[in-house]
């Protein structure tokens, strides 16, 4: 007699975690859209790639978009976020505010300059390359980020961002064959991406659990309480060597 009953529960459940994950891939999706949207009319000298999967020194690290151009390149990772943002350029969590509620964000700094030594990598026959790191965040009201050294933006300076860049040291036929070779890396085997996915969660956790540990996940020191200007976080004993820091 209850047999329907159950049956239709699990339905119900199943269809809330479908609608959550389709909105949830279709927001991300949809940010990465907007973005290269907005790249492709930078210009005729500038190559844009969207989506690239390639090597690093621990597997593989997938780029929201390059551009390849005769000022420089570009290495750009979007977020979808809506609400208030605020973080630091060396803080593990950055945080979204929407109304009251708040979520912790991981840093998408950190992520970007992995991408970014990728990209030097895969490009080290044309020497040091100028890569330019660039975060930029969709949807979102307001961003308060203090990152001195990394560029964080909201989508409409992200044209004129790039555009500051006006010395010529690459010509159109090195910009072509350096955007050759990027395509050339990249793969769009499905086994891949899925794998590098996996990592990446796999990676998250390890990451979390380490913090909560009181080990700092990115030199392997000991996390201590201190006070700063922002109140109490949790700093790196190898400080000013390593600069990793988590809220409390
Ligand atoms: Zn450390």
């Amino acid at each position: 007699m209850f047999l329907p009953v159950i049956i239709v529960c699990i339905l119900a459940l199943l269809l809330v975690l479908l609608v959550k994950n389709i909105k949830w891939f279709s927001r991300g999706a949809a940010g990465e859209r907007t973005v290269s949207e907005k790249l492709q009319n930078l210009g005729e000298h500038y190559i844009l790639i969207d989506d690239l999967l390639i090597p690093n020194a621990h597997g593989d690290t997938q780029i929201d978009h390059v551009v390849v151009s005769p000022f420089g390149i570009f290495v750009i990772e979007t977020k979808c976020w809506s609400g208030w943002i605020t973080g630091g350029e060396n803080s593990s969590q950055w945080t979204q505010t929407i109304y009251k509620e708040k979520y912790e964000k991981p840093n998408p700094i950190f992520q970007n300059k992995v991408h970014v030594e990728a990209v030097k990598s895969a490009l080290k026959q044309y020497g040091e390359v100028l890569a330019v790191p660039i975060v930029v965040v969709v949807d979102c009201e307001r961003l308060k980020v203090n990152a001195p050294n990394h560029t964080v933006i909201m989508l409409y300076s992200l044209k004129e961002e790039i555009l500051k860049y006006h010395k010529i040291i690459y010509t159109d036929e090195q910009c072509e064959s350096m955007a050759l070779r990027l395509r050339e890396l990249s793969s769009d085997d499905k086994e891949r991406r899925e794998e590098h996915i996996q990592k990446v969660r796999a990676y998250q956790v390890v990451t979390q659990a380490k913090v909560k540990n009181g080990i700092c996940p990115r030199c392997g020191g000991e996390l201590v309480l201190r006070n700063g200007r922002y109140g109490r976080f949790y700093g790196c004993t190898n400080y000013p060597i390593c600069k990793f820091i988590s809220k409390t």
